[in-house]
């Protein structure tokens, strides 16, 4: 979903639709046009705007008489206005259609000028949307509260809260850092702006306002973080570094669970939108507040359903303490999910050692236990933090690859055979060198439905490089 603001202009003017549309689509917006008044009733039906641009050229009563779609269609009546004209067209001209509010500009049309005044209307339109959040925000509440507690998760309730609270204040980027006071690294468990992140550790040296919001337990509000100065060291590190955004505002909001500083909500805005007040904080701490308990009850329910060092030992194998069978079950499925839900690829590579047998047959089981071991090490450093590896069989290793299939997983498939190819699973004096086949899945794919019809697949792909060989992957 974008979070650009909409425009829709309205013009019979095709040559002025197509500069004004490009125009604006460079300045991050996006740009709806309607040069017919049947097109008109439909845009206007169909959707929300942020600002409506219509163009009464000279001021022909069929130009004017669009002004009447915005009547009509209710829903409008609160959407700033601006109004393209003439010069000879006089203001008074629109006090028929009630616009009185609506702002005019007249030819010739000065770009820059437009922008200052679209840009404007937006800000004015944005505080108009806090008022009405602010009003339907007890029913709001309520519907969030019941989003959070059917949900089964901690990580679930996270990415609710980022979502509902990004959307709620119309702010870009929302997510969730759980860290202890004073700890150097948090971890990011939950993100608005990129939803399909997990678990990415952050350096908090970075992040003065979060280390701040857990040192003291009160919320940190900067609406100017240019020139605060809690930010003084950060700045230095900016500064030499290449800023893809510059943020302009910040809220850190600390929260407990179980009565110990657990981590943070963490609201930022950039430039281009207005700096975060009272308002947004009041909204976000009564959203993250009365999600507290079912968030508490999450976590409950996740340790009585074993412990956590029970857990742990379950979740492992035994022999080279990477998940299982039963975690990757789980974990698939997940992630199955999340690209379901956010059109995204993920690819299964299935790995197989070749000829295992004849490694425990030549050098015993206890130097095949060895290349196992050393196997997990190995794969291991070849993953992404959001990669999964897991032992789901004797010597049968699976990798999961959110986000990445077709070229991107076939070079991985390819690097990993060769690193095991390359690798001395023995020593020095007695050397042990093995080999790898791969197969691979990727969804979306027309024969993949589930998680059983994905791993079938990966099993076939593996057969056939097996069967191809050895030593390379199908796909
Ligand atoms: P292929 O190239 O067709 O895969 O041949 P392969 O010999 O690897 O055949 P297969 O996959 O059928 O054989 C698996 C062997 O792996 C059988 C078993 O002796 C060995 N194995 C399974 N689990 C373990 C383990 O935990 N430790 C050791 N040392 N060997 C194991
Ligand atoms: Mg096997
Ligand atoms: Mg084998």
């Amino acid at each position: 979903m974008s979070l650009n603001p909409r425009l829709l202009i309205a013009t019979e003017d095709i040559a002025l639709a197509r500069t004004l549309s490009w125009v604006l689509k460079e300045n991050g917006y996006d740009v709806v046009t309607a040069t017919e008044s049947l097109q008109l009733s439909e845009r206007l039906e169909q959707e929300e705007y942020d600002l409506l641009v219509f163009d009464v050229a000279r001021g022909k009563p069929s130009n004017l008489a669009r002004l009447e779609s915005v009547r009509e269609h209710g829903g409008h009546r609160d959407t700033p206005l601006l109004v393209l004209a003439d010069q000879e067209f006089a203001a008074d001209a629109l006090d028929p259609f009630g616009l009185g509010g609506a702002d005019l500009v007249q030819r010739p049309y000065r770009v820059r000028e437009l922008l200052a005044r679209i840009k404007a209307h937006l800000r004015v339109g944005r505080e108009l949307n806090r008022a009405r959040a602010e009003a339907r925000s007890r029913s709001e509440l309520v519907a969030i509260l019941k989003e959070v507690t059917v949900a089964h998760d901690p990580e679930e309730i996270y990415q609710i809260l980022v979502r509902r609270v990004a959307q709620g204040l119309r702010i870009p980027r929302c997510s969730v850092v759980l860290a202890e006071p004073g700890a150097a690294e948090g971890t990011v468990v939950a993100a608005f702006e990129n939803p399909t992140l997990r678990d990415l550790r952050v350096d908090l040296a970075r992040y003065p306002e979060i280390r701040e919001a857990l040192a003291t337990g009160e919320t940190v509000m900067v609406d100017d973080v240019q020139n605060h100065p809690l930010y003084a060291d950060v700045r230095t590190i900016w500064g030499s570094e290449m800023q893809p955004s510059v943020t302009r505002s910040v809220i850190a909001l600390p929260f407990p669970l179980r009565g110990s500083a657990a981590g943070v909500f963490f609201l930022r805005t950039t430039d281009d939108d207005p700096p975060l007040n009272r308002s947004d904080l009041g909204f976000a701490e009564q959203v993250i507040e009365a999600s507290m308990t079912a968030l508490e009850k999450a976590y409950d329910l996740r340790e009585a359903q074993g412990g956590t060092e029970l857990r742990q030992l379950a979740d492992s194998d035994p022999l080279t303490g990477i998940p299982n069978r039963r975690v990757f079950d789980a974990r698939i499925q997940d992630e199955l999910d999340r690209a379901r839900r956010y059109d995204q690829v993920v690819t299964v590579v299935l790995i197989d050692i070749d000829d295992f047998k004849r490694i425990n047959d030549t050098f015993g089981h206890q130097v095949g236990d060895t290349v196992l071991k050393q196997l997990a090490v190995l794969l291991k450093r070849e993953l992404r933090t959001m990669d999964f590896l897991a032992r789901i069989g004797g010597e049968e290793f699976v990798i999961i690859l959110p986000e990445t299939g077709g070229t991107g997983a076939r070079l991985f498939a390819d690097r990993i055979l060769r690193r095991v190819g390359q690798h001395n699973f023995g020593d020095a004096s007695a050397e042990v060198w093995v080999t790898a086949s791969a197969g691979l899945a990727t969804f979306p794919d027309e024969r993949v439905e589930d998680r059983e019809s994905l791993l079938r697949l990966a099993d076939e792909n593996l057969y056939r490089a097996k069967h191809a060989g050895r030593n390379r992957y199908r796909d």
